[in-house]
């Protein structure tokens, strides 16, 4: 038993089964016991590796793709340059290093980190120096904003529900942390949303997912900028996704709260919303169309070892290439959006 499951027991016990967006948020964010406040989620030691703790390849490409958001839309000269969920700093620094390539934006980025962990909010000033960190996006300096997220959307909080013949009912976190069923709700959006969808199928609403997304496409509709969203999922999936996994393995998401990484597919669908145009493709179209191809060719003659592993790591359809994907959200009216041409 971990230090959170009496601290979950005990809420379900009086207050009565818990949604799941509740359990998560536990699990992950707890401020004492938290995943994300505790563990070591990252690298061959960790629970998973990213993309950008596999090869510098991936940050230096998104830091070039920003680069250029930037450039187009009119080299602003003071912007925020947001990262959302930024882990150990590596993307972040991957994309600093190569910006050096065009002084003009260092010089006008102003950087900010979205991250609520504490602990990996000094792991990441260790690996950036001082940065301006914030905990809600509301925060965020005015300016355009320049913005990634590598990972972190598929970390938020979400809620299930179950078709049944009679109506919808919520997937609850009971006593002894196991699956009950709520009474029948209303639930009007979701009939509105999935009317064709057969009984006994189970979708899943990620309301803090939606919010962030509303909030950076407002910001980017008023003042301008581009966000890059990576994550795994797809555009509009349907059905139980949530997962539990604990060094490199699945594993059993009520196990061992606090101890173990949960997460959800990202329906991207639901992060596009009006206001802004979006460009949606594979991980590995995306880094193909911007040239990793060329980048890795570089890293080789210079002497660097396995990046052929690495690119293939990154992009080949059986690895990270085809079940992530890349959203792009871009003020309207923008035209091709670089490494989106062509659909996906
Ligand atoms: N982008 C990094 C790490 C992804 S892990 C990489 O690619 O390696 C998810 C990150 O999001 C962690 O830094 C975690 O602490 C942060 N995070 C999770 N939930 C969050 C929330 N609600 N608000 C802000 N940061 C959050």
């Amino acid at each position: 038993m971990t230090a959170l499951t009496a601290i979950i027991e005990a809420e379900i016990a009086a207050q009565g089964p818990m949604p799941l967006s509740r359990y998560m948020q536990l699990c992950l964010s707890h401020p004492e016991h938290g995943y994300y406040m505790q563990q070591q989620p990252f690298g061959a030691d960790g629970d998973f590796t990213t993309a950008p703790e596999i090869s510098q390849m991936f940050g230096e490409l998104i830091g070039l793709w920003l680069v250029h958001m930037w450039q187009e839309s009119g080299a602003p000269d003071h912007f925020i340059l947001l990262e959302l969920g930024p882990g150990r700093g590596t993307l972040m620094a991957d994309i600093l290093r190569v910006a050096k390539l065009a002084p003009a934006f260092l010089e006008a980025a102003e950087v900010c980190l979205l991250e609520t962990s504490t602990r990996l909010q000094a792991v990441q000033r260790e690996a950036l120096g001082d940065m301006r960190h914030i905990a809600r996006l509301e925060d965020l300096p005015s300016g355009p904003v320049f913005a990634i997220a590598n990972e972190f959307f598929d970390a938020l909080p979400i809620r299930q529900f179950i078709k049944n013949d009679f109506g919808w009912q919520e997937r609850l976190v009971g006593e002894g942390l196991t699956w009950v069923l709520s009474d029948t709700v209303q639930q009007p959006d979701l009939e509105a949303a999935f009317a064709s969808l057969e009984t006994g199928r189970i979708v899943e609403v990620a309301a803090a997912s939606q919010a962030i997304a509303n909030t950076l496409t407002k910001r980017i509709a008023t003042q301008g900028g581009a966000a890059l969203i990576v994550d795994y999922g797809g555009f509009d999936g349907i059905g139980d996704t949530f997962q539990a996994v604990l060094q490199h393995q699945k594993a059993e998401p009520f196990s061992a709260p606090g101890k173990a990484d949960l997460t959800a597919h990202v329906r991207f669908k639901d992060l596009v919303q009006n206001g802004v145009a979006h460009g949606f493709t594979t991980q590995g179209q995306f880094l193909t169309r911007l040239g990793i191809e060329a980048r890795k060719q570089a890293l080789a003659t210079a002497g660097a070892k396995g990046v052929a592993a690495d690119m293939a790591r990154l992009t080949s359809p059986n690895e990270m290439g085809k079940l992530f994907k890349v959203l792009a959200l871009v003020p309207e009216g923008h035209g091709e959006i670089a490494g989106f041409e062509h659909g996906t």
